[in-house]
């Protein structure tokens, strides 16, 4: 073989990277997410402020007890939020406000599972991306956050979310995606996070 040859194999197998490298080096330098091999560029207000977000596994990720659960469906936060949630919820009991929850840690695999499906239900992109964050830009993959139900537009009416409003926050939750948002994300009444007892 001759030394050139031999060299540009050297290049090549310890080099040039795999379409998936050049694939993952676009897609944070262009913000591009890929759903069923299409790529499309991500807008505002999710544009700039993709999650980094752990890949949890149980452990450490803890159940939710399922009688909190909407349908007793398996969810599951982080421990320290899994707790205070409990706390809250039981806090909540006492005052006759009972709530449920119906969504808490989603990966960004199964954000993307969400595109697919309202995809294949022959939705748009560009249209199921003005109320649902992209794989890679959902607080949902950080395992702190939960959905109370009903996780729509009517949970703002609800003795819930008066409770929460008042309570919530001694219990380290905070509502994340309010209505006067400092960047434009829609307002999710139902979607509040985790982020620890605040001084
Ligand atoms: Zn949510």
């Amino acid at each position: 073989m001759q030394a050139i040859t031999k060299l540009f194999l050297i290049f090549v197998v310890f080099f040039a990277p795999s379409t998936d490298l050049w694939a993952a080096i676009d897609e944070v330098q262009e913000e591009i997410v890929v759903i069923s091999d299409v790529r499309y560029p991500v807008p505002p207000p999710w544009q700039g402020h993709k999650l980094d977000a752990p890949s949890l596994t149980v452990p450490p990720l803890m159940k939710i007890p399922v009688n909190l659960t909407e349908n007793e469906s398996k969810l599951y936060l982080l421990k320290d939020a899994c707790l205070a949630l409990i706390a809250m919820a039981d806090e909540a009991e006492k005052e006759n406000v009972h709530f449920q929850i119906d969504s808490s840690y989603r990966s960004s695999w199964y954000q993307k599972k969400i595109f697919m499906r309202m995809m294949r239900e022959g939705r748009e992109f560009e249209d199921i991306i003005r109320y649902v964050a992209p794989p890679g830009y959902s607080e949902h993959a950080l395992g702190t956050v939960v959905d109370f139900t009903p996780s729509n537009w009517r949970f703002a009416g609800t003795s819930t979310y008066t409770w929460l409003q008042m309570h919530a926050k001694k219990y380290g939750f905070f509502e994340t995606l309010p209505q006067y948002p400092k960047r434009k994300t829609p307002w999710e009444a139902w979607h509040w996070q985790y982020l620890g007892i605040q001084d």
